[in-house]
């Protein structure tokens, strides 16, 4: 496959910005290693973990390291049989969370077919505990498409929780090429409309770009998302994580991050973050509380 073998002038990785002052970073960084918790701000090692925990947004990885599925994109540990979950996960993490200072917090996970619900009722009962303990924290779920499984779907709505969040990672056409052949486009929308329909939440996708799209296949994603009411749209710029992964197409330049972002507003999303280090939680609180909040 065709690979641009340097990265333009333009393009720059920054640094992880860990000591960011005033930031929160060493408060949740040390309560993390009391638990077994992991970020995915940390595992990724996440350009932005500066300006998003000083910001008051972090993300949390429940239901263990091990994921059910093998994205092209995706340098997860793979498994058809991960550790069972750990049943105690949503308290202590409830726990650890609501004594952070963090006014947003996105919890995400693997895939995880080999569960009956899809581990929908495991992060339902997290929402829950999280709710109970602090009442004004902003909760995001960024989770599976549950096979398609719409009672796991409404489970998760329903649970109390203030952003529905599923990525349908890119255009149409190259599903099959970029997810894992048990994700579909179609599958993924139904979710997002599901979870709209019978909880009314917020609802939240994002897609990679620089996978060989076109400009027209970026544009026919954001009115098929808009069709199913999806109110919030992030894209940002595909990168390999090793060599086994696909490759890059396309730097695509911050103008053109730009032009899709007004499109997206002209659209109707509610809003639309959109850059290349933009990741699908990427300041989430703050963009929340500035958009959504008023
Ligand atoms: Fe963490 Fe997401 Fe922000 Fe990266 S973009 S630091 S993964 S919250
Ligand atoms: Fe990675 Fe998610 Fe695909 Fe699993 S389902 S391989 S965690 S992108």
């Amino acid at each position: 496959a065709p690979m641009p073998e340097t990265r333009p002038k333009w393009f720059k990785v920054p640094a992880p910005q860990r000591n960011v002052k005033g930031s929160k970073f060493d408060e949740i960084s040390d309560n993390l290693k009391n638990l077994t918790l992991a970020t995915v701000c940390e595992e990724a090692q996440c350009p932005n973990v500066g300006e998003c925990w000083s910001g008051g947004t972090a993300t949390i990885m429940l239901l263990g390291d091990t994921c059910t599925r093998g994205c092209m994109f995706c340098s997860v540990k793979t498994s058809q049989a991960p550790p069972p979950p750990d049943a105690f996960e949503p308290f202590k993490t409830a726990e650890a969370v609501t004594s952070w200072g963090v006014d947003y917090i996105v919890m995400t996970s693997v895939d995880r077919d080999d569960l009956e619900d899809g581990g929908a009722g495991h992060f339902a009962t997290t929402v829950k505990v999280m709710k109970e303990k602090k009442p004004d924290l902003l909760i995001e779920c960024l989770v599976s498409d549950f096979r398609g499984d719409l009672k796991s779907v409404e489970k998760l709505a329903k649970s109390g929780l203030d952003v529905y969040a599923h990525n349908v990672e890119t255009v149409e056409r190259l599903q099959n090429f970029v997810r894992d052949p048990r994700a579909g486009y179609r599958q993924s929308l139904d979710t997002l409309e599901h979870a709209k329909n019978v909880a009314g939440v917020y609802t939240k996708t994002s897609i990679m770009l620089g996978l060989g799209e076109t400009d027209e296949e970026v544009l026919q994603c954001m009115k098929d998302l808009r069709a199913v009411d999806v109110d919030v749209l992030t894209l940002g710029q595909y990168l390999r994580p090793t060599e086994r992964h696909l490759s890059v197409v396309e730097y695509v330049h911050p103008d053109k991050f730009e032009r899709f972002r007004a499109i997206g507003e002209e659209l109707g999303f509610k809003y639309v973050a959109s850059g290349p280090m933009v990741r699908s939680s990427y300041k989430a609180g703050e963009y929340f509380i500035e958009n959504m909040i008023k």
